[in-house]
């Protein structure tokens, strides 16, 4: 079995090509390595193999990771990629550097309330639901534009881009239709004068076809660490 070294570097080979063939320098795009349900050794290993920006799905057992992980935290980026609660985001914005999934303004505001004084604003994104799914959280994409220009008055937030995780598709073109939609979402945005700069989309099994669209950073986790264990 490929170790998690291996592993990551097929990922950068993947971003790379990715990369040439979408006519981007190779350092527009960023990895995030998503951690959710590997243990503090895992994210230990791959930090070792280069990495330095992490993705969690759950703010409890991220809490635990970083905890675990106390003697990288200065040289390590926390970033919450799942569904954020009103009675977490305390703990959420006194510990992570990115929050993803901001989809409302109370937990915005919240965050940017809560963020202290000595840290550096809270990077976010907002969350879009680019497929329409009726069961995906996030926000239609007529709703992005006013709550983005809210979003970017709050004092202790950074409003960084746009978040989707695409209905899953077989081809690429397919796979790339809903990324090329948060892309121009996203230019519409910077067009209004928001000065947003991310695209995170793209995860194991569609990173091409995000790069080709513009992604900045891709959220990569099975790829990596291999399949997880099915939710109970
Ligand atoms: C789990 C997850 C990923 C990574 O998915 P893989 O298919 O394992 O690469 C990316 N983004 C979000 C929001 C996730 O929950």
């Amino acid at each position: 079995m490929a170790t998690i070294k291996e592993n990551i570097q097929e990922v950068h080979r993947r971003l790379a090509k990715a990369c040439t063939d979408g006519a981007r320098p190779p350092s527009a795009v960023r990895l995030l390595v998503v951690s959710k349900t590997f243990d503090a050794a895992a994210v230990r290993e791959a930090h070792a193999a280069g990495e330095r920006a992490f993705g969690e799905n759950y703010v409890q057992e991220a809490l635990d990771k970083i905890a675990a992980l106390a003697d990288l935290r200065a040289g390590i980026e926390w970033h919450l990629i799942g569904p954020l609660q009103s009675n977490k985001t305390r703990v959420v914005a006194e510990s992570f550097d990115w929050v993803h999934t901001v989809d409302r303004l109370k937990i915005a505001q919240r965050l940017s309330e809560q963020r202290p004084e000595g840290l550096a604003p809270l990077q976010v994104c907002l969350q879009v639901n680019i497929s329409g799914e009726a069961s995906k959280s996030g926000l239609r994409p007529e709703e992005v534009p006013a709550l983005a220009a809210q979003i970017a008055q709050l004092p202790r937030l950074r409003l960084r881009g746009l978040m989707a995780i695409p209905e899953p598709a077989g081809d690429l073109e397919a796979q790339r239709r809903p990324h090329r939609q948060l892309a121009e979402l996203l230019r519409r945005l910077q067009g209004q004068g928001l000065d947003m700069d991310t695209l995170s989309m793209g995860m194991s099994a569609d990173l091409e076809a995000a790069v080709l669209e513009g992604a900045t950073l891709v959220r990569v986790g099975s790829a990596i660490f291999g399949s997880r264990p099915a939710p109970i």
